[in-house]
Parts: structure tokens; C-alpha cells; sequence
């Protein structure tokens, strides 16, 4: 097949890559012509760099001193939708368009030429003479059923040398052979291991799976109870998907998820789908790359930067716990991956749905406006119930200093542990206590670089600052005024909360679950699994627990201070505390015993507590909208934050104090702008910074504006100037 030559040798072309600065440049067309959405090398200064080619050549630029493009790679080009998907991202973010490239460029080897690799396999003669180590090689193929494996991968898993491999390959018993590198997928079997539904989970999936019948864009909310089947739903959109031969995109908020998920792919349509997320290998990258762009895949299950990949053929976009504040990006590009996902989806023509138990005000404001469908799962599936849930008033605990655990939620662990149940104790706090103070002369123990508090973590024997990393070993005395053995810990971590767990049962097995004791996903998903088979009685965990990880024995939660999210003047503090409280309470009870979800407060007459208490959902959301709609703030009118940084002081707050006056353009559509003010965490990695916010009626065209706004001054080379679109963290 011989691709369409758009531009003839010679011609000017307008090249993207991910290494200019600001837009596209112009190049001449080689011999034989090229293509848009070709991917081709460039000179760029000294350097060859990777791009693509966006389209006709902008002009502008003198033809004679043109360069020509160096080749065009054998890769399959980008197709007009993710280019116009990158444009729209870049537009809506305020991100220069090659800095958009970058996200959908994180590919290794993408110039390299299709490699291919030898494997070896059985050819089914029998060996002269069986010996064990013969057996063990033709086991472990027989077990890949004619696929074959590496030499290497082959002698690791037989555990023979190459010399018994090298012998059957002379006897004709194993073949040798090349394969490309990048091989399609296993094809998913949508037929093979659908569940009977429930009539309402096969409502919802009728509804769906009509959607991908049907083809083009359309936005559903799915919403429904911890447990209530909506992956089972969204797994039979995704069987419709498959039936038609198209591609199915599904994004998880967090990779230690994957393992459940992959298992649960793997019974449902008899192979594994492709996986894009920051632990997987190079050359499995490369591959499922590759394989996307082909067709060569029918389902990826990925992390946020899965959407940048250059879907052949995508039918739908799947984006579970779609409420996860892990879906924006708080660095480099500043985007939001649910956000994101609703556009590619209309680029692409294709089906999105947004699942969580406990949506974000957002969808739910645009389910109610008629933007999103919504469909509604309400009954958890089977005979699991929701837990009972109860507050336990600290204000009448009386409880020995330095312990947290009240005797009502002590007495309830104690009767899980005499049932062989599982317990969780949930702080949203690592480490072992969050500030260190000296006794002699009443500092905290700040980070250097950072204002910040250092916070102790016991299991590593060291101060770490939660903003920058920098740590250092735990002092015996006061860096302040120099006396030893005055420090002391003030207030509860989750490895604290592990140490008062075993000194109150010391027979229990206590075990912590906290994203920094991890060196590895792998790590994390392992301990994950033996918890979940019953290796812990009393779990410890951050908020990684509250992650849709399914603890069958888990009967019991307790939450140690639920006060603690309704403290910041966080915009989103109601909502946030009200979703976190919801899915970990979603962790018990989910097989057939009843659980039962404590929450310690000292405010149990708090509006957000009284709806968690009362599972009033609808009544909660609609006193949020109100109180948001009122306020003018988000979903129901536009936020932008301005962060201004540098390594002094001065200079940040001179250029928001300029722009700040200059704020004619902003008040030319209708918004306003708050600032400059120091940031909350005013000084990180030692970069001083400032914040601005601006605050837009809804229909407001917020971002030419801010464009147009911030073309008026020169940013100095000291200062870095970021626009965070639709802010989450206000830090
Ligand atoms: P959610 O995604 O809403 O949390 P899941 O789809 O994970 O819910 O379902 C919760 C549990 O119930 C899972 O263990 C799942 O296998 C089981 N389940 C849900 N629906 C069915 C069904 N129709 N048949 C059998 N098991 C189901
Ligand atoms: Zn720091």
C-alpha cells in the first residue's frame, strides 16, 4: 500500500516537534514526496530531532534557506484526529503545541526502523531421547502454545543453559525463527467470559453498548455504589467494541489497580489487553505504541497519558473513578486527563464514560444540564450492602494523650480480630507524625528548601519534607537552639497509628499501606494481593487504600479523623471529604458480610458529616451546587490560577503586581483577578512563589483572554510564569 503523498519534493511543509519552543517550522518535502501526519527527522539547530509533519508550510519564512526534511520514518502517521485533539488540548490548556507533541511522543525508539527478534519454538518432533531438562523446554512452550520465547527468556524459565537448546535445535525437535519486535495483540474474545447481569447493571450496559452501536461522540456519567458491577458494565461496552473490531480505551487512576484489573480483563475475554502506564518495559512501550497506531490492539488499560496514543480506530473511552484528583497533572503540561479524555472522545467520535461511586461536582452539574447522560447503578450487586455507618464523637473519648483510637472503635476491631475480619484504620497522612517540635525551644523542624514542616518517617529513620523530597536523618538535637533529646512528635501518621494498633493487640497483624513504603508498583501490588487474601488483620492505609482495591475479609473502617479534610480552605474541601469518606467506606463489607464504617469526629454535627452519615447524596450535592452557584465558582463559573516563580523573591511579585494592574483585557469579558498573594506553600524547591486567580462568569472566553492578558508583559528569564487552567490544587 502506498501512502498519499500530500506534499511534492520540494514543497514547504510545516514540521512540529516536541523540541521547538513555540510552534511549528518550515521544512522542503525530500524526494518521493511526504505526507501530512508523516513522522520525519529534522535538523533543528545541530540536531536531528523526530516530528511530524502538521501540514502546508506556514510561509513566513525565506524558501531559499529552507532545509529539507532528513527522512521520513517508517511509522504509521498521525491521524487527523490527534492532531486536531493536540491542537484543542494546547488551545484549552494555554500549552504550546510542541509541549502537547511531547505528551504524545513519550514513546522509546520511535525512529527506530520495525526490528524484529528471534524466538524459538517447538516444531513438534519428538526428541531422540528424553531426558528432564528436555521435558521441562518443551513444557513451558507447550504452555505458550506455539508462540515461542527468546533464548534467554526460554533457558530462564526451563531452567536449562543454551547447550540443551542448541542440541534440540540440531534434532529438529525446536525451530529458530524471526518474529517482529512488535507484535499485534492477543485478539480479546468479547463472547467468552460475560457474567449474567442484573437488570439494572443490563439496562446501563444496553445503554452503552447501543452508544458504540450506534458510533460518534456522546458522554455518559455511570454512577454507582462501590461494588454495584460498573466495571462489569463498562467491561460489556467494551465486548461491543471488540465485536466490532474497533479499540477500547480504559484509564485507571493508579497503576497498583492494574494487577485486579488485568486479572479481571484476562477472565472476562481470555487474554490481556495492552498496558501503557510508567512501569511497563521499553520495548512493550514501543510495542503497544506501535500496535495502537495498527490496530494491533483491541484494549488498553493505561494510566492519564494513555490518551495521547494514536488510536487507530477508537470506539470508546472508559475513565473509572473518574472523581480521582490523580487524573490532573500538577506538573510540566497542567491538564485534567478526565477533561481531556471528553475531548478526544468528541475528536475521535467516540463513547465516553466517566464511572465512579462518588462523582466529581463537575459531571454531576453537567449530567444534571443534559451535557452527559447519566445512568444510575443502585444496589450493590449480590448480597453485599452497604456498611452501617456511624460517627464516633471524639469530644466525649476520653483518650490517653498521644493515642487516637477511641474505645468504640477499639471495642469493633477487637470483635473483627475474634472472627478472623479484617480492619482498616484509614489516615489520610503518611509517615509517623506529621510535625516535629522541640520541647526546649518551641521550633518545628522546617524543610531547608521548602516552607514547609519536615515530617517524621519512623520505618526510614528520617525527616522528609512531603513537598521537595529532601530528607535527612532525624537529629538528636534541636537544629534551632542546639538541645538534645527535646524533640518530640506531634500528632498522629498512619506509622504511628500502626504502633498504637500493635500495642492495643499485640497478637494482630498490622500492616501499613502507604505509597512512600513502596519502592515499586510491583511492590505494592504484591502486598496488595497477600492483604487481600488475609495476610493483615488490621490494615493502616493512606487514601491508596480507598482506591478500588477489593478486600474480601475487610468488615470494618475506621476512620481516624475525618475532620481532617474540612479544615483547608480548599474550594473543593466539602466535595473532596465527602468522596474520600464515601470509597473508603466502600472498602468493607463488599462479599456477603455486612460492613460497618466508623468515623472519628469531633464536629459529628458538620453538614458534610451529617450527609456522609445519612448517605444522602443527592441532597449533598444539590447544597454544593447551590452553595458553588451562589459563589460563581466552578462548575457554575471559571477558574484559572497564575503561578509566578523564581529563586528570589522580588521578582515574582513585581510581575503579578504588573499584571494585576494591567488587568484590562480579563475585565473586557467579565473576569476578575485576585492576587498577587503569596502562595500557601510560599517557597518549593527553593523557588519562591506567587499566585494569581482569575475568576470568569462560565461562558466567558477565559482563555484568549488570559492569552491576550498576559501578552502585555515580557516574563523575565527569571521567573517562571505557569497558567493552570481549571485549578484543582491551590497550593
Ligand atoms: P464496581 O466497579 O461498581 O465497584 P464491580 O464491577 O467491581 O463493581 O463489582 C463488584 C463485585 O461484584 C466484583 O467482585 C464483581 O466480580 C461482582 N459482580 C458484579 N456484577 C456481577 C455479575 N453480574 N455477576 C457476577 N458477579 C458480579
Ligand atoms: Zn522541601
Amino acid at each position: 500500500m502506498t501512502p498519499i503523498r500530500d506534499f511534492p519534493p520540494g514543497a514547504a511543509v510545516s514540521v512540529l516537534t516536541p523540541d521547538m519552543p513555540l510552534r511549528a517550522l518550515d521544512y522542503l518535502a525530500p524526494e518521493g514526496g511526504v505526507a501530512t501526519g508523516a513522522w520525519v527527522v529534522v535538523p533543528l539547530g545541530r540536531r536531528e530531532v523526530v516530528g511530524v509533519v502538521w501540514g502546508a508550510g506556514t510561509g513566513g519564512f525565506d524558501p531559499a534557506r529552507l532545509k529539507a526534511i532528513g527522512a521520513v520514518l517508517d511509522a504509521p502517521p498521525m491521524r487527523d484526529e490527534l492532531r486536531q485533539f493536540l491542537t484543542r488540548a494546547a488551545d484549552y490548556t494555554l500549552t504550546p503545541l510542541p509541549a502537547m507533541l511531547r505528551l504524545a511522543t513519550r514513546v522509546p525508539g520511535l525512529a527506530d526502523p520495525p526490528q524484529m527478534r528471534r524466538l524459538i519454538r517447538a516444531t513438534g518432533t519428538l526428541p531422540a531421547r528424553t531426558t528432564e531438562a528436555r521435558t521441562r523446554v518443551l513444557g513451558v512452550l507447550a504452555e505458550l502454545g506455539g508462540a515461542g520465547l527468546p533464548q534467554a527468556d526460554l533457558c530462564r524459565a526451563a531452567g536449562v543453559g543454551a547447550a540443551v537448546l542448541k542440541t534440540l535445535v540440531a534434532q529438529g525437535v525446536l525451530a529458530e525463527g524471526e518474529v517482529p519486535r512488535d507484535l499485534p495483540y492477543p485478539r480479546l474474545d468479547p463472547g467468552s467470559g460475560g457474567r449474567a447481569l442484573s437488570p439494572d447493571q443490563s439496562a446501563a450496559a444496553a445503554v452503552l453498548r447501543e452508544g458504540v452501536r450506534q458510533g460518534g461522540y456522546g458522554t455518559t456519567l455511570l454512577k454507582g455504589v462501590t461494588g454495584s458491577g460498573k466495571t462489569e458494565v463498562y467491561l460489556d461496552a467494551v465486548a461491543e467494541v471488540l465485536e466490532r473490531g474497533r479499540q477500547a480505551l480504559v484509564l485507571l487512576p493508579e497503576i497498583a489497580l492494574t494487577a485486579d484489573f488485568l486479572a479481571r480483563v484476562e477472565a472476562r475475554f481470555g487474554a490481556l489487553p495492552g498496558e501503557w502506564h510508567s512501569g511497563v518495559t521499553p520495548a512493550e512501550r514501543r510495542r503497544l505504541w506501535r500496535m495502537t497506531a495498527e490496530g494491533g490492539v483491541g484494549l488498553v488499560v493505561g494510566a492519564r497519558s494513555a490518551l495521547f496514543l494514536p488510536f487507530r480506530d477508537l470506539a470508546l473511552i472508559v475513565v473509572d473513578e473518574e472523581h480521582d484528583t490523580s487524573y490532573k497533572q500538577e506538573e510540566g503540561v497542567l491538564y485534567n486527563a478526565r477533561d481531556m479524555a471528553v475531548l478526544r472522545g468528541a475528536m475521535a467520535g467516540a463513547q465516553v464514560v466517566l464511572a465512579s461511586a462518588t462523582p466529581s461536582l463537575e459531571s454531576w452539574a453537567n449530567a444534571q444540564a443534559g451535557r452527559y447522560r447519566r445512568l444510575d447503578l443502585t444496589a450493590r450487586f449480590g448480597a453485599a450492602e452497604l456498611p452501617d455507618m456511624q460517627a464516633v464523637d471524639l469530644r466525649a473519648a476520653k483518650l490517653p494523650s498521644n493515642h487516637w483510637i477511641a474505645p468504640a472503635l477499639q471495642q469493633a476491631i477487637t470483635a473483627r480480630i475474634a472472627r478472623g475480619e479484617q480492619s482498616l484504620l484509614f489516615l489520610n497522612r503518611r509517615g509517623y507524625a506529621p510535625v516535629t517540635i522541640c520541647r526546649a525551644c518551641g521550633q518545628q523542624i522546617g524543610c531547608e528548601h521548602c516552607d514547609a514542616r519536615m515530617v517524621e518517617h519512623r520505618f526510614q529513620k528520617r525527616l522528609v519534607c512531603h513537598q521537595c523530597g529532601a530528607s535527612k536523618p532525624i537529629p538528636e538535637a534541636c537544629p534551632s537552639c542546639g538541645v538534645e533529646g527535646r524533640l518530640a512528635a506531634i500528632g498522629p501518621g498512619v506509622e504511628r497509628m500502626a504502633e498504637e494498633a500493635a500495642e492495643l493487640w499485640p497478637e494482630a497483624r498490622v500492616k501499613v499501606l502507604s505509597s512512600d513504603l513502596y519502592s515499586s508498583a510491583r511492590a505494592l501490588k504484591e502486598d496488595i494481593a497477600a492483604i487481600a487474601e488475609g495476610g493483615a488483620d488490621i490494615i493502616v492505609g493512606t487514601q491508596i487504600v480507598a482506591k478500588g482495591h477489593n478486600f474480601p475479609k475487610l468488615t470494618l473502617v475506621g476512620v481516624v479523623d475525618a475532620d481532617l479534610g474540612l479544615q483547608g480552605s480548599d474550594l473543593r474541601a466539602a466535595e473532596r471529604t465527602f468522596q474520600l469518606m464515601r470509597q473508603v467506606a466502600g472498602r468493607a463489607g463488599r462479599a456477603e458480610r455486612p460492613g460497618l464504617a466508623l468515623l472519628q469526629t469531633h464536629q459529628p454535627d458538620h453538614p458534610v458529616i451529617r450527609a456522609i452519615l445519612s448517605g444522602d447524596e443527592e441532597g449533598f450535592w444539590q447544597a454544593e451546587a447551590q452553595a458553588r452557584q451562589a459563589a460563581g465558582m466552578p462548575p457554575y463559573g471559571r477558574l484559572a490560577g497564575i503561578i509566578l516563580s523564581s529563586t528570589e523573591a522580588q521578582p515574582p511579585y513585581d510581575l503579578g503586581a504588573d499584571l494585576a494592574r494591567r488587568d484590562g483585557p480579563l475585565r473586557a469579558v467579565g473576569a476578575e483577578v485576585w492576587g498577587p498573594a503569596p502562595a500557601p506553600i510560599a517557597r518549593v524547591r527553593g523557588r519562591h512563589r506567587v499566585r494569581l486567580l482569575v475568576k470568569a462568569p462560565k461562558g466567558a472566553p477565559l482563555q484568549a483572554a488570559i492569552s491576550a492578558w498576559l501578552a502585555q508583559v515580557a516574563v523575565p528569564s527569571s521567573v517562571r510564569l505557569a497558567v493552570d487552567i481549571d485549578p484543582q490544587s491551590f497550593l
